[in-house]
């Protein structure tokens, strides 16, 4: 008969395992150092549905440029945008921002502790407030992300849908139910870090488990079917024209999207929904403002998100253009838009673009 995990048995060999198996990571405090919370705050943000791995160059270069929180509240969202390029799911960085204004403004530049006061900060759900009071005070805070669900499920040998409100409620309190009085931090960081590395979705590695023992899952050989399989629905489509107008100084048009919606704030080429299957001259003109001389295709680029899959169809042309173009439209050279934040497909078509210069 599997003992049920609990803190007595579950805590000290959880807690000893990360010990010595914790990957190292740069916003992560040395044994014997106290974790920076604005570092905890940082990470916490951009780790939002995205991989270490991928994260750690753009915190590196992040807290390079905005050593403190002070330094991050006083950005402009261009130059936030701009480190942030690449990362993507960018109200992330939106969110960020106004979170380092408002723990400048209203808590005298120190990060909360408690997750109340955590959540009042953009951004913050239930999850990262407690992973941030955890892990940067040792605030006594539970933490629920996917690979903590999956751990959680997996112990128990719960098949119950995770996503179902019901069951969140008792994953919620399970969580509770585990948790230590001290190293509440380095033990929800231990659960991710076994969801991550150990208990994987696929495949999870039982055999170097260091909760084995207390495995109900295991114990009944059902940990490929926990949690179950989400029913995924067929991504929508969305086909965009993108016109890449260069004037005859070499300077092209860019436009800046809207302030709020999908890449809010980021720099385009001229980017107008595909309404027919023929791109025409006068389409082309209208989306532009101006007539394009030897519009010809230059790529295809496909972007995949959660719920979206975009095909961005791009041209290159000339315009007879001498004016100044008006706001939110500007002329820049390739050089120019180095400086400015562009999403993933449009740097790819700015790429394109460069190389067939
Ligand atoms: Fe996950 Fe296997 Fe460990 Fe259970 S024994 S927690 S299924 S890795």
């Amino acid at each position: 008969m599997t003992p049920p995990a609990t803190r007595d048995n579950f805590v000290p060999a959880l807690l000893a395992w990360f010990d010595a198996h914790q990957r190292p990571m740069p916003w992560r405090a040395r044994a014997g150092q106290t974790p920076n919370p604005y570092h905890v705050l940082l990470s916490e943000a951009m780790l939002q549905q995205t991989q270490v791995a991928t994260v750690v160059p753009y915190f590196l270069r992040f807290i390079d440029a905005f050593p403190t929180i002070d330094a991050l509240a006083r950005a402009n969202e261009q130059q936030v945008l701009r480190l942030w390029q690449g990362l993507g799911y960018y109200s992330r960085a939106h969110n960020l921002l106004k979170a380092a204004r408002m723990v400048v403004e209203r808590f005298d530049g120190m990060v909360p502790r408690t997750v109340d006061e955590l959540l009042t900060l953009p951004g913050v759900g239930r999850y990262t407030a407690g992973a941030i009071a955890s892990i940067a005070y040792d605030t006594h805070a539970p933490i629920l992300d996917g690979n903590v669900v999956r751990v959680l499920c997996r112990i128990d040998a719960l098949r119950r849908d995770p996503r179902d409100k019901a069951v969140q409620f008792q994953l919620w309190a399970r969580a509770e139910s585990l948790l230590p009085d001290c190293r509440t931090g380095d033990f929800n960081q231990s659960m991710m870090e076994l969801g991550a590395t150990v208990c994987t979705p696929k495949n999870p590695s039982c055999l170097i488990c260091p909760v084995q023992q207390m495995c109900r899952a295991h114990a009944q050989g059902i940990q490929d079917r926990i949690p179950p399989a989400k029913q995924t629905k067929p991504l929508k489509a969305e086909r965009r024209w993108v016109f890449c107008v260069q004037r005859c100084d070499g300077k092209y048009l860019i436009e800046q999207r809207p302030p709020i919606g999908r890449w809010a704030g980021m720099w385009q080429f001229i980017s107008v929904e595909a309404a027919t299957d023929m791109i025409t001259p006068a389409v082309a003109r209208a989306a532009c403002g101006y007539a394009l001389k030897g519009l010809t295709p230059l790529a295809t680029v496909h972007h995949t998100l959660t719920h979206r899959q975009y095909q961005f169809d791009a041209y290159r042309g000339t315009a007879k253009a001498r004016a100044n173009a008006i706001s939110p439209r500007r002329w820049a050279t390739l050089a120019e838009m180095e400086e400015l934040p562009f999403s993933k497909p449009q740097l790819a078509i700015r790429k394109r673009l460069g190389e067939s210069e």
